[in-house]
């Protein structure tokens, strides 16, 4: 499972994650700052947990263009064991 963190407080509106990833990046209109689309807010951190691997690919592009560095991704290994 893939785990896509984004500090979103710290964003500061550039829009370069957008044009990487318009369709898991959006700019909110009232306070010019990045949204990460379908994540969970946890204290201060969005949290997208996914296992869609074009998503993993495409907020990896948007992170590691992103001049704050604020989107982080991380991979689990999951599994059942019996
Ligand atoms: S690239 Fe980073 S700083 Fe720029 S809008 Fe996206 S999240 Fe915000």
């Amino acid at each position: 499972m893939f785990i896509i963190s984004f500090q979103r407080k710290k964003c500061i509106g550039c829009n370069y994650c957008i044009e990487s990833s318009p369709l898991h990046f959006k700019m909110s209109k009232t306070d010019g700052k990045s949204f990460l689309l379908n994540s969970i807010k946890k204290k201060n951190f969005y949290i997208l947990k996914t296992n869609n691997y074009f998503t993993y690919l495409k907020c990896k592009i948007a992170s590691t263009i992103c001049p704050v560095n604020i989107i982080k991704l991380f991979y689990i290994n999951c599994f059942i064991k019996n």
